[in-house]
């Protein structure tokens, strides 16, 4: 007997076990790529979930299958009440896992270790502290790199976020991968993708393609080899012959991942959007509010979820002009 509840199961059989939640659309960096040059509107907290709000709204999801919750933002640990929302998902039979840019992580490693949460990815684009500095238009690199050791000696499983850019940060591909040698670090380079304030174009993206030829032309065809892909992954995963740690491409722009997805999102505002490219949300928050069933309604996000990338096809300039979607810092990636 099939224990998979059908209700998250779309209608390509992917069954979606992994809800990401973003806690806040606030943040204490403002990456180029992620927050818009203008900053965002700043809504009253009415229209967000509270801390209670998300952790009904979560304990649904789990209760029909969920398997794993990841937490993002904006900054997820600037949530006013960040603490109790890690504590309390923590009880939940779920793996809890975060994304964050770790400047204050020093302030929530023993929370974190409370919540059972063993694996986070820290949001790192750059090894120069002044590159970094501009990229994040905030002072904040030794907090983060120092915060880093820190999860590091605490035992976390530390995957780093690295969205290269060409013209900015692709020549340091070599430099991210040479740190996996001797530290148990886990470099994931991200393809820049398009959102809304990001002033994304086809040119500026360094595709999966590129990347391997920049690590193969270093370290030769036999320095590296390809690890095993996951199940549902997002990643395709190398390793250096004798290294501690990784290091793969998400390659969501030329070479997307859609078959196995599993991923479900729940924007600050309490929104549910069946793909990261996708436009079309249902207001879970207000359904709860008026204290309506939320059932129906994850069952028409999921069941109206195209096969791929929002059935956007394929990536280019003029999609990227005409593409209609939330900034990144209002989605959580
Ligand atoms: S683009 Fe959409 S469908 Fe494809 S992997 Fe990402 S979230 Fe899933």
């Amino acid at each position: 007997m099939n224990s998979t509840p059908q209700h998250i199961v779309d209608k390509f059989g992917r069954v979606h076990d992994y809800l990401r939640i973003s806690l806040t659309e606030r943040c204490n960096l403002r990456c180029f790529y992620c927050m818009p040059e203008e900053g965002i509107e700043l809504r009253d907290k009415s229209a967000f979930m509270s801390a209670e709000e998300l952790i009904d709204i979560a304990k649904t999801f789990v209760s029909l299958g969920v398997k794993k919750i990841r937490l993002t933002g904006g900054e997820p640990l600037i949530k006013k009440n960040a603490a109790f929302i890690l504590r309390e998902l923590g009880k939940l039979p779920v793996e809890v896992t975060l994304t964050t840019n770790a400047v204050n992580v020093d302030r929530f490693i023993d929370v974190m270790k409370e919540a059972g949460i063993k694996s986070i990815n820290v949001s790192l684009d750059s090894l120069k502290e002044e590159r970094f500095n501009a990229i994040s238009r905030r002072n904040y690199f030794q907090k983060i790199t120092e915060n880093i050791d820190l999860l590091l000696e605490n035992g976390f499983h530390v995957k780093l976020n690295v969205v290269v850019i060409r013209g900015t940060n692709d020549d340091e591909i070599v430099d991210f991968i040479e740190w996996t040698k001797k530290t148990p670090i886990h470099v994931r380079f991200i393809e820049f993708m398009p959102f809304d304030g990001n002033k994304w174009n086809w040119e500026k993206k360094v595709s999966f393609k590129e990347i391997l030829q920049q690590v193969t032309a270093h370290y030769g065809e036999n320095g590296f080899y390809q690890l095993k892909d996951k199940p549902n992954r997002t990643s395709r995963c190398f390793k250096l012959a004798n290294s501690k740690g990784t290091f793969g491409i998400i390659s969501s722009v030329t070479n997307p991942f859609c078959d196995t997805c599993n991923r479900i999102r729940l924007t600050a505002d309490g929104k549910i959007k069946n793909c990261l490219f996708s436009n079309d949300e249902i207001d879970l928050l207000s359904l709860h509010r008026k204290k309506l069933p939320l059932l129906p309604a994850i069952i028409d996000a999921i069941q109206s979820k195209d096969k791929k990338r929002a059935g956007l096809g394929e990536f280019n300039d003029k999609m990227a002009e005409k593409l209609q979607n939330r900034s990144m810092i209002t989605i959580g990636g």
